[in-house]
């Protein structure tokens, strides 16, 4: 019997990115469709813009850093995506097996 390295989901730190949340959300937000929000969002994200370059006073923001995480391939390490033929798994993209059923 030969060694074979076989494929498995990994989690893998893919991207980061820097969430800015609005100071607060108040009740008039909940009747909002998403799409009004984002307009709303969007709106307050450039007054924020104008607010850094001119550095005027206005209410506390928090910045997070968020980690964008996904499973990948420990092979090829594209997103993981499992394919399964004849009761064997494969990673759908380098196409090698994880496990085998008798
Ligand atoms: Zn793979």
């Amino acid at each position: 019997m030969t060694e074979e390295k076989l494929a498995k989901p990994i989690k893998k730190l893919i991207d980061l990115r820097v969430v800015i949340d609005p100071p607060r959300l108040t009740y008039s937000w909940y009747p909002l469709t998403m799409e009004q929000r984002a307009k709303e969002l969007e709106s307050w994200a450039q007054e924020l813009e104008e607010f850094f370059r001119d550095h005027r006073s206005q209410d506390r923001v928090s910045i997070n850093v968020e980690k964008v995480i996904e499973e990948v391939c420990n092979l090829c390490n594209s997103k993981w995506e499992p394919w399964v033929e004849d009761g064997i798994t494969y990673c759908a993209n380098c196409g090698i097996g994880i496990e085998r059923s008798n």
